[in-house]
């Protein structure tokens, strides 16, 4: 039972990770972002700034920065607010509208409201609206949606099952994917990183979308969910390829885990994780990919511990 409750306490420090880089900015917005954003208003037809827009670029949520729609979709409808025929797969989501006739439009990633969506119209070949209201999204007219900026970060803290089950769950996170780092042995397999003599650790290779989550917030995230001051491995995986380790790509992300480690260490922990360049990443076979998630369990050898 105690079990139960510490895992219970787990799952919801977890889910206020994934709340904190966009919870910040609900009280940034102003009254009229908050009441369609939050509140499911609708602005005033032909007022939006985005109605008549023309422009290339990617639409992103106003409260999280996600990608929403391309501007190559967006047709003119005269209905007096912007329209397109199509969202960038899986960033919209949408739900019965509380009036029970209309279908609701939100952002897939945080839930802010968007619109609504219509079909049978006949507007394009797609016969789809989506109703958005301008003020729910940013243009950014640089980004091109194919490219948008993803960024990589290379991590290890013990068994990579674990590490990469907690790190998905962070928002901002598109992928993580398990594998092996640091060793001269290429192409290892996983018995022969078992075997203790390729120098390689397992590692993990976080995929994340810059303008919702930084390196710093993903790096404090390893930090507390896996134990950086274990000399021996982590939890009961012992050995080598078991040792806690921050591969980094450049001085910026050099810099920021000697400062977190720092706080750490301030905060009172013997922090022994390794600060190494990062090298070639080798991807772990299928099996080891998304373990938990396959096998419907949690993980045995990490935690969620506060400890910045
Ligand atoms: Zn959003």
């Amino acid at each position: 039972m105690k079990l139960f409750l510490l895992f219970i306490l787990i799952i919801t420090t977890m889910n206020a990770i994934v709340l904190k880089p966009w919870s910040g900015k609900i009280e940034k917005l102003s009254d009229e972002e908050r009441h369609v954003i939050i509140n499911k208003g609708t602005e005033r037809p032909f007022s939006g700034k985005y109605t008549n827009e023309k422009s290339e670029g990617v639409y992103t949520c106003k409260l999280c920065g996600a990608a929403l729609y391309e501007s190559k979709d967006k047709f003119d409808s005269h209905c007096g607010w912007p329209s397109f025929d199509d969202a960038i797969k899986g960033a919209v989501k949408r739900v019965p509208d509380a009036d029970g006739k209309r279908i609701e439009i939100v952002c897939a990633n945080c839930g802010a409201h968007l619109g609504h969506v219509f079909e049978g119209e006949g507007f394009t070949s797609k016969d789809t609206r989506y109703c958005v209201n301008s003020i729910s999204l940013n243009l950014d007219k640089k980004q091109d949606a194919k490219n948008s900026e993803l960024s990589y970060a290379y991590f290890a803290g013990g068994c990579f099952w674990g590490v990469e089950y907690y790190l998905e769950k962070l928002n901002g996170v598109k992928e993580v994917i398990s594998g092996f780092m640091g060793g001269h042995v290429k192409n290892p397999t996983y018995y022969d990183v078992v075997k203790k003599n390729t120098g390689h650790l397992e590692a993990v290779k976080v995929v994340y979308d810059k303008n919702i989550i930084s390196y710093e917030e993903i790096a404090k995230a390893f930090f507390e969910i896996h134990d950086p001051t274990q000399t021996n491995g982590q939890g009961p995986d012992i050995g080598e390829q078991y040792l806690s380790a921050a591969f980094v790509n450049n001085e910026d992300e050099k810099n920021t885990i000697i400062r977190l480690i720092k706080k750490l260490e301030a905060n009172g922990y013997k922090v022994v994780t390794k600060i190494l360049d990062k090298s070639e990443f080798y991807e772990a076979d299928e099996s080891h990919q998304n373990y938990y998630e396959k096998k419907g369990s949690t993980p045995y050898c990490h935690g969620y511990t506060k400890r910045f």
